[in-house]
């Protein structure tokens, strides 16, 4: 049952497996209410061998994963051989499973396949239908008298298997589209996200920034950082180890951030980070205490400290964030140039 509603399924398989559970299920109850009903005669055994081909059929394509053929099968049998011979020898009622042959197959074929599959079928059900009326003394020999029990299963048996497809087709196309969007969920996240430090990136953060100015909220400040001298430590340790710090750098800088802002790698080798307030000597515990973090990072691995340096840009409501980029990269600059391991405020 759970392959039904499985949606990493190929969907011509699940749809198939509707077919056959319908297929198997309503045959097998209208020849068990035949037999009930008028005992083991022609009319009862004729239901059942075709019953056989259709399990026969399922269980192929359920079992191989090839359901073309199967498939096939099955909508012959019941458009073109069972329903019509159940027609012509118990009466009108047996128009209800034509339909349900109909229905099927506009479910089931594909494209040009169903337009053409289901004209066949409604002309040739037709042509039946008026050839009994026309000619009722060439069907008189096989007829049989139809049964008020046998008129309701026969109702009941054809809207129920619709009904039971419709369910089973709609439920499946729910699903999908919970997976669709959580499939939509995921590729927008992974857009954003930093493969190596699973940071925000640059993307995220250009848009985080354009939506929290146009959202009024004007009072935050950004900080550059950039690690010193790591390509010293990529050539003396190498790229492996290189990536390893810039993965604890994240660590750090997320769980000294957390509840002031965002962190995001703004590439390479240098983050920003994006405080919610201007608050300087919030900003410089903040910071001063990653820089321990980072140190003691460096010495208990390599036994050499590991330092930082930054630029703050604080912004101001007529600011576009290219010149906010800008003054916190000339801030970092600066930093570089007057010794390293500190950050440039304003
Ligand atoms: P400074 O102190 O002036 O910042 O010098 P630096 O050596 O840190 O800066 P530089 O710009 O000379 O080198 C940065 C290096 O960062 C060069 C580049 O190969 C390395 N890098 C950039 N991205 C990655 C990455 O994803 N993984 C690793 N392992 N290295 C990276
Ligand atoms: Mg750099
Ligand atoms: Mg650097």
């Amino acid at each position: 049952m759970n392959k039904l509603f499985n949606s990493e399924i190929d969907l011509k398989l699940r749809l198939f497996y509707v077919l056959a559970w319908t297929g198997c299920i309503a045959n097998t109850i209208g020849y068990v209410s035949n037999a009930l009903l008028y005992g083991l005669s022609a009319a009862t055994l004729f239901p059942f061998f075709c019953a056989l081909i259709i399990y026969a059929a399922s269980a192929y394509g359920i079992h191989t994963g090839k359901t073309r053929v199967p498939a096939l099968l099955i909508l012959s049998i019941c458009n073109l051989v069972e329903f019509p011979v159940l027609y012509c020898l118990y009466g009108p009622y047996r128009l209800s499973y034509m339909i349900l042959g109909i229905v099927a197959t506009a479910l089931f074929l594909e494209d040009a396949w169903r337009i053409a599959g289901t004209s066949l079928l409604m002309l040739f059900d037709c042509m039946l239908i008026i050839w009994k009326m026309v000619r009722p003394d060439f069907f008189s020999a096989f007829v049989v008298e139809e049964n008020l029990l046998s008129a309701v299963i026969t109702f009941l048996i054809a809207s129920g298997s619709i009904i039971s497809m419709l369910t089973i087709l709609l439920r499946q196309y729910a699903q999908q589209q919970k997976c669709m969007q959580q499939m939509t969920e995921d590729l927008q996240l992974a857009a954003h996200l930093d493969p190596l430090t699973r940071l925000y990136n640059r993307r995220y953060l250009t848009q985080y920034l354009t939506d929290k100015i146009s959202d009024g909220e004007v009072t935050f400040a950004v900080v550059l950082l950039d690690i010193d001298n790591f390509k010293q430590i990529n050539d003396t340790y190498g790229h492996m180890f290189g990536d390893e710090v810039l993965q604890s750098f994240s660590q750090i800088l997320l769980k000294h951030m957390k509840g002031h802002g965002i962190v995001t790698r703004f590439g390479g080798e240098e983050f920003m980070l994006v405080f919610n307030s201007v608050d300087k000597s919030s900003m410089q515990q903040i910071l001063s205490q990653c820089a321990s973090d980072f140190n003691l990072f460096g010495l208990s691995t390599k036994k050499r400290p590991m330092t930082f340096s930054g630029g703050v840009a604080i912004f101001h409501n007529e600011d576009m964030l290219v010149k906010l980029f800008n003054q916190a990269d000339e801030r970092l600059y600066e930093a570089k140039h007057t010794g390293k391991q500190h950050v440039v405020y304003e």
